[in-house]
């Protein structure tokens, strides 16, 4: 059964003033539905705030020890002590310090298992959600625990960036065991793009490679294990589902097509919070000289890899469409998994709100290229303005068509080191 149009925006910061901004309408069989605006939106407003029904940090971020909370993926670092681990400078000070909003006294350790948490309304909440279904207790430091094994497992199959993320997938599967109204989250996970069989065989081989099949089935022995209940099996069918060879392969593949990188930062947070104060000439240069210089430290210390990274699914910001020339862009300002939907230019009413799925310099290439990481990754075939114009004029086809390996496996993640590293 659909969903009522209120549940699309029921994540949403101020809901009403949401529906009152955007639409989502069916387009085609193939396009599905898209994100529509009903009124002029101008460049720079945010369209809306919305958090995720679940997400989950990454795996290799959690094993390097990235300290995160469990539940919202806020860095539990402060910016400062972020900003000496990346620099490698031990004695860096931060002016304004309060503009981080880290408050370390505030932070939580569920009493069993010891996963951090932001909050004590983070822990709450994700006990209330998942947590109870998923805690570990004792065995967190087992090697034989079945989630562990998962995780393992899963870690093995290295293909960093991870674009799909195991561990979402097991909290779908908690909240729904957790839940009172099982129907209500079955309902709202059933939103998500779903795909034909075929279709879920080529993410599935994109995901893993060559072996997936083995792999699959390896994961989902391993994911039964862990999580399979047979309660649970005879109180819902559909989560059941989840469990069988072609259940499993269709969750695989909603969280492969539809999790959205979130990628937070307790000091680009600071630097935001920096970029909005007020200061005379000669102090607002300084500090922007102390920034920069910070970053060129970070980048020659660091490189890649500054934020917490990890996956989520949003209910209405998964209803964007793709765009090469996209007029929306999201992002995580607060350093937590609230998403942010932003205007990037003046959007007129009745026109679809795009964002690009391709990252700054994947949305660079030819036309040809483009379509090839879109095609590979998202499994359609553009036709934004920007491919349209550009199909008529075949030069535009060429040069970089053969060096497209390291298009692969490219993610949302990397897309948010690139906004992190604008500021
Ligand atoms: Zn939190
Ligand atoms: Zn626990």
């Amino acid at each position: 059964m659909a969903a009522t149009v209120g549940d699309v925006f029921s994540l949403c910061m101020e809901p009403i003033k949401v529906c009152s901004y955007v639409e989502v309408r069916p387009i085609d069989k193939i396009k599905g539905k898209g994100l529509f605006a009903k009124r002029t939106i101008r460049k720079g407003d945010t369209i809306f705030i919305e958090r995720p029904l679940v997400s989950a940090q990454f795996l290799w971020n959690s094993l390097y020890k990235y300290r995160a909370c469990d539940f919202c993926l806020r860095s539990l670092e402060t910016a400062q002590e972020n900003a000496r681990r990346l620099s490698g400078n031990a004695s860096l000070l931060l002016p304004y310090p309060e503009q981080c909003s880290v408050r370390p006294e505030m932070h939580q350790a569920c009493p069993q298992c010891q996963v951090m948490y932001c909050s004590s309304e983070c822990q709450q909440a994700a006990l209330d959600q998942y947590h109870r279904a998923l805690c570990l207790g004792q065995s967190q430091e087992d090697p034989e625990h079945p989630i562990n094994k998962l995780q393992e497992a899963w870690r093995n199959m290295h293909f960093p960036p991870e674009t799909a993320n195991i561990m979402l997938m097991a909290r779908m599967v908690s909240t729904v065991k957790q839940a009172r109204d099982k129907g209500h989250w079955l309902n709202l996970f059933s939103q998500f793009c779903s795909r034909t069989t075929n279709e879920e065989e080529e993410i599935a081989h994109k995901l893993l490679g060559e072996k997936f099949q083995g792999q699959l089935a390896l994961l989902r022995n391993l994911f039964t294990t862990a999580l399979y209940d047979d309660h649970l099996n005879r109180l819902c069918v559909l989560s059941f589902q989840w469990f069988s060879p072609e259940g499993f392969r269709s969750l695989f593949s909603l969280v492969g097509t539809n999790g959205q990188g979130i990628g937070t930062s307790s000091l680009s947070q600071w630097v935001h919070g920096c970029d909005t104060l007020e200061l005379p000439g000669q102090q607002r240069e300084q500090l922007d000289a102390f920034i920069d210089q910070l970053y060129k430290d970070i980048e020659k210390e660091t490189g890649d890899f500054l934020n917490c990274e990890g996956s989520g699914l949003f209910l209405l910001q998964s209803s964007c469409n793709h765009s090469c020339v996209p007029n929306a862009e999201a992002s995580f300002p607060n350093n937590n998994f609230l998403l942010h939907l932003t205007a990037l230019c003046d959007i007129s009413p009745g026109e679809e709100v795009c964002i690009s799925y391709l990252d700054c310099c994947q949305r660079e290439r030819s036309r040809h290229s483009r379509h090839k990481i879109l095609r590979e990754n998202y499994l359609f075939v553009c036709a934004c303005p920007r491919c349209v114009s550009q199909a008529e004029d075949p030069d535009l086809t060429s040069e970089d068509d053969d060096e497209d390996g390291d298009g692969e496996g490219e993610t949302e993640g990397d897309e948010l080191e690139d906004e992190m590293t604008d500021v």
